[in-house]
């Protein structure tokens, strides 16, 4: 298996290249040719399977090919910790090297106030944790996720386990209902069925 049969853009194939994947994962294999149709998807895997590239890959696809004129933030990943957070800003960041796509980091122990005036430019994709993310979303009068049309759930088990259920179910809850939704979890819980069943809309399973 290669990324070359993907279809992938030139500028992401740059960014693949710059990142020094050359082969997908068996997670990328799985989940990158549905998540580039735009549908739903439900990733059974752990850390260090290659999944964070395996939804940003399709993010920087649909942002480069369905271009918007209105400064809108389009994409929201949600991390359980500031450690994975800025981990996926760096892959993101080099992914999107090539192209203008604009990312911003939103999580607990920076400044609230330099965080909001960046999140008032509007970036396309925002990576944030959902307890700093709902400071956001409770505080700031400008900040509001209406332009949302992919929300990421990532380690989703991790983020319940630290009692984010309810952020998570408000966050949700405040993105448009038409959107896909991309979530990764190591294990399949109660919890992590029920926000399954919340935040999913036919998707297309992927263990691995
Ligand atoms: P992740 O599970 O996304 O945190 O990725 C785990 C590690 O695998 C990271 O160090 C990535 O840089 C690396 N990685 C992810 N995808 C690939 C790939 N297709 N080829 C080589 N390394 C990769």
């Amino acid at each position: 298996d290669s990324f070359t049969t993907m279809n992938l853009s030139r500028q992401i194939m740059k960014g693949l290249t710059k990142l020094g994947f050359t082969q997908p994962t068996p997670i990328q294999a799985r989940t990158i040719p549905v998540g580039l149709l735009g549908k739903d998807v439900c990733g059974g895997a752990q850390t260090g399977s290659g999944k964070t590239a395996a939804f940003l890959v399709p993010i920087l696809e649909r942002l480069l090919y369905r271009p918007k004129d209105a400064a809108a933030t389009r994409v929201l990943i949600l991390c359980p910790t500031r450690e994975l957070a800025i981990q996926c800003h760096s892959v993101g960041t080099k992914l999107a090297a090539f192209t203008d796509v604009a990312m911003c980091l939103c999580v607990g122990g920076l400044a609230l106030k330099p965080q909001e005036a960046e999140l008032r430019l509007r970036p396309d994709v925002v990576i944030a944790t959902p307890g700093r993310l709902i400071d956001h979303l409770r505080n700031s009068a400008s900040f509001h996720l209406d332009g949302i049309e992919i929300l990421v759930m990532d380690e989703a088990d991790r983020m319940l386990e630290d009692g984010f259920e309810e952020e998570l179910t408000e966050i949700v809850r405040a993105c448009p209902k038409k959107r896909q939704t991309m979530l990764f979890s190591a294990t399949m819980t109660d919890n992590v069925d029920k926000l399954i069943r919340l935040s999913l809309n036919k998707p297309v399973r992927a263990q691995i």
